[in-house]
């Protein structure tokens, strides 16, 4: 069979660990057979990133940039161990912080259900999306360890020099401090991005701060959805952060939960626990300019990534990483023009989604499985017995 043909190459974003071990075995069993695979690669192991004193993360986010669709594996966000374990020169920064400033844009996590994983929240019967707004907040902070008494303010200096200070605290004794900023555009882009999305897939949009405690930094938040809102779009929903989760849990799912930067990183955690497993919800960036970056939204599963080393068996689940190069592939099909590479992307996924219906899944997903006829099968087996769907 002739092989499916792409015109544009997608910007593939390889990672650490145990899903580097993934992606390898995703392209070789399940893409490289069937498409003519053209890609711009670069290699975010941190290996490599060290090297080359993390060069190769910015310019993988301006080949994004320039091409418009990104597939990325996880990545290792170093700390003190990781300085050591691979002699960094730097604790080089998160790659996915820098990808995000570079690209800004919106994180859209969905949890993909399968027949026989039922959510443990058992009124949850359709997807609840995650919109994770992507810049500041306590990700682009300035702290400071206070060490004993002294007065902490606030002081902005406008570009005419005029100074505005606000009193945080006397501290009397020690104590820590934290600054952090957003802007007006990327709220406002965030906002855009957020109803687009809801308008696109036919869904609610629920968004929730705590406006009543902020009231200027988190209601500009609440005064700009608004305002895009009243101007621009029909449906939506606004909430207090503490009533949004209260309702997320007797809700039926099926809407977009909007979330500020950090409450998109924890409460996406609980979702995809809630929905059965990490390895089971998709990630993608949304950018303003209309730039698409797809990723699996668990990490390098360093913990079977070390078994894998001792040459044990492993059993790491390899869907969100398959979704995210069927999310990227299916997007480039989009935007080329190329209904088969579309198809494609969607056989694969429904391949995937057959395999583990029919009983036949990695460990994780046969301990919380209703199925009865389970047949637990390791990271590369898994992947093979997909290809077997796929061909059937
Ligand atoms: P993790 O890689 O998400 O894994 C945490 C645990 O969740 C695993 O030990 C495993 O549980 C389970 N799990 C996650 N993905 C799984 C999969 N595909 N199949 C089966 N089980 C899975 O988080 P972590 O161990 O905290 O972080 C490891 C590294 O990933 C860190 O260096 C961190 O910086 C990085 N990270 C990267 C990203 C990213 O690039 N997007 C995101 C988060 C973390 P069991 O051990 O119980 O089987
Ligand atoms: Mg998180």
């Amino acid at each position: 069979m002739a092989k499916i043909q792409m015109t544009t190459p997608l910007v593939e974003m390889d990672g650490d660990e145990m899903t580097r071990i993934l992606w390898q075995l995703i392209k070789d069993e399940l893409l490289l057979p069937y498409i003519d695979l053209k890609t711009e690669y670069y290699d975010l192991g941190l290996e490599h990133r060290n090297e080359t004193d993390d060069q190769v993360t910015i310019d993988s986010a301006n080949a994004t940039l320039k091409y418009g669709v990104a597939v990325k594996c996880a990545t290792i966000t170093p700390n003190a161990a990781r300085m050591e374990e691979y002699h960094l020169k730097k604790m080089w920064k998160s790659p996915n912080g820098t990808i995000r400033s570079i690209l800004d844009g919106t994180v859209f996590r969905a949890p993909i259900l399968v027949k026989g994983i039922r959510p443990c929240v058992r009124n949850w019967e359709k997807p609840i999306t995650l919109a994770r707004h992507a810049y500041g907040d306590v990700y682009k902070n300035t702290e400071i360890r206070v060490e004993g008494p002294g007065k902490a303010e606030l002081v902005f200096t406008a570009a005419d020099g005029t100074e505005t200070r606000e009193l945080i605290h006397d501290f009397t004794g020690a104590g820590v401090l934290q600054g952090m900023h957003n802007t007006d555009k990327s709220i406002t882009s965030f906002a855009r991005a957020c109803f687009n999305y809801a308008v696109d897939t036919k869904q609610d949009l629920w968004f929730a701060t705590k406006d009543t405690i902020s009231k200027k930094y988190d209601h500009t938040f609440k005064d700009i959805f608004q305002e895009i809102y009243e101007n621009e779009y029909q449906e939506k929903f606004y909430t207090l952060i503490d009533d949004a989760v209260a309702r997320v849990m007797k809700a039926k799912g099926g809407f977009i939960w909007a979330c500020k930067n950090y409450d998109g990183d924890v409460m996406s955690d609980m979702v995809s626990s809630a929905f059965g497993s990490l390895a089971m919800m998709t990630s993608v960036l949304v950018s303003p300019a209309g730039v698409y970056e797809y990723e699996a939204a668990h990490g390098t599963v360093q913990r079977h990534y070390y078994k894998h080393l001792k040459g044990e068996e492993t059993s790491t689940n390899s869907v969100a990483t398959i979704f995210a190069w069927t999310g990227a592939l299916r997007k480039r099909g989009e935007l080329d023009k190329l209904p088969e590479l579309c198809a494609f992307a969607d056989k694969l996924e429904k391949a995937t989604l057959d395999t583990i219906e029919s009983g036949r899944m990695t460990k994780d997903l046969a301990l919380i499985t209703e199925l009865t006829d389970v047949t637990v099968l390791n990271s590369q087996d898994f992947i093979k017995a997909i290809r077997k769907t796929m061909e059937k």
